[in-house]
């Protein structure tokens, strides 16, 4: 039922049909990016963000948290959100609670474009803005590492040893390594006012319409994404993966398939993981 890709490292699992929902998790990234279907299997996961406040993002947010205490987990989950909705959905969940006259525990991480946080472990995340209706938010992941200065680099390793053992200062370099960044709900110009997620090893990207069924100005007006739009760059994508996902529901999953083996282009198309079912029919 739930679709899965796998993406460079990264398995993308979930469901996502633009405006009714959408819900992915990334294991190895103990993440889960929005909530917009409570799904059994990802409310354990203790690290949720959520891109904006639209209801097929964000709605079932309460019901995931709920589950997780069902699941016997009661550490409280972490809601990374953007910081302009947090007192909205702390009211939602509030106004939840006195409804089920239950609380669910978890804590929320309001964030604004550019902020930085540490996930878990070597794992950080970063805020970006996306462009869409009222205040949005992308999340570029990555791995904060050690790597030796460029004039070491050349030096055997026990010559390394012998001068972190005589403790010379500064033998490294602390450098970011982009993992998975998510940008969905947002008008293309987000490839360019955030440049660097298309060098991020997988890039998971909005892409809710196709062909001219939609026109890139309708999507335009609807604050969404094209797959001309896309096309037009298809050079500059440096990704290892990018997952395109988030489709209108005005194709079925088959057809997605069909537009997107036919539209893009053969250097950009292999590294195209398309985030439809391989079934006629969307989930539910
Ligand atoms: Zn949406
Ligand atoms: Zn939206």
């Amino acid at each position: 039922m739930l679709t899965e890709v796998q993406a460079g490292p990264y398995t993308i699992r979930g469901i996502s049909v633009a405006g009714v929902y959408t819900s992915l998790q990334v294991p190895e990234l103990s993440v889960v990016l929005d909530a917009g279907v409570p799904l059994r299997s990802f409310s354990t996961t203790d690290h949720i963000f959520l891109s904006h406040g639209h209801s097929d993002h964000a709605s079932s947010l309460g019901a995931l948290l709920g589950i997780r205490g069902l699941m016997g987990k009661h550490s409280p989950a972490q809601v990374f959100l953007p910081a302009e909705i947090e007192s909205a959905v702390l009211e939602s969940l509030e106004a939840l609670g006195r409804l089920h006259r239950s609380a669910v525990s978890f804590k929320t991480i309001p964030l604004l474009p550019g902020e930085t946080r540490k996930v878990y472990r070597d794992i950080w995340v970063r805020a970006f803005r996306t462009h869409h209706a009222g205040p949005s938010l992308g999340y570029q992941f990555f791995r904060r590492i050690t790597k030796l200065k460029p004039e070491y680099q050349t030096l055997p390793g026990e010559e390394i040893g012998r001068l972190r053992r005589e403790g010379v200062p500064e033998l490294f370099d602390e450098v970011e390594r982009l993992e998975l960044a998510y940008a969905t709900d947002t008008l293309s110009r987000v490839l360019e006012s955030a440049p660097s997620i298309m060098e991020s090893r997988v890039l998971i990207l909005e892409c809710t319409y196709l062909d001219q069924k939609f026109t890139v100005e309708e999507t335009q007006e609807r604050l969404h994404t094209h797959l001309d739009e896309i096309i037009a760059r298809a050079d500059r994508f440096q990704n290892e993966a990018l997952v395109l996902m988030h489709f209108s529901q005005a194709y079925g999953p088959e057809r997605v398939h069909d537009i997107i083996r036919q539209r893009v282009p053969p250097a950009l198309l292999e590294r195209v993981r398309v985030f439809a079912p391989s079934t006629s029919h969307w989930f539910g």
